[in-house]
């Protein structure tokens, strides 16, 4: 999508700290880190939100990027004392840029629950 902000960093129109990228996935930093290890996992592919990730492509690509994103939390060092992945969906949640990411978030003691 033209005026996707996410989309201009796929298409390396925006710059952005690229962690790793395979056929259907990047992840990059996030520029208002929250933790010492704060990614952006997106699909290259625009889909809104989470909830826009429908029928067996949907099911297929959102499998695609936990997978994704749990092999970089590997390589980050963090699955000794662990991360969290959080995806924001709609208003309520907070969602700023409407192109599916999951946050990976690590490197601290997380609190919980998130306000
Ligand atoms: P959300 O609020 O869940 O939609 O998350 C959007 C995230 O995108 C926020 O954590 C922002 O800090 C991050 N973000 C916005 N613009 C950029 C950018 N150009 N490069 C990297 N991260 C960004």
């Amino acid at each position: 999508m033209a005026d996707c902000l996410f989309c201009r960093i796929v298409a390396g129109e925006i710059p952005a700290a690229i962690v790793k990228r395979s056929d259907a996935a990047l992840a990059f930093r996030d520029i208002d880190a929250k933790a010492p290890v704060h990614l952006l996992v997106i699909p290259t592919k625009h889909v809104a939100a989470v909830r826009d990730a429908k029928g067996a492509d949907g099911e297929r690509l959102l499998g695609r990027l936990l997978a994704f994103a749990a092999e970089i939390a590997a390589e980050q060092g963090l699955d000794r004392d662990g991360y969290r992945i959080v995806t924001n969906t709609g208003r309520n949640a907070g969602q700023s840029v409407d192109h599916l990411h999951l946050h990976l978030l690590g490197g601290r003691k997380l609190t919980w629950p998130p306000g």
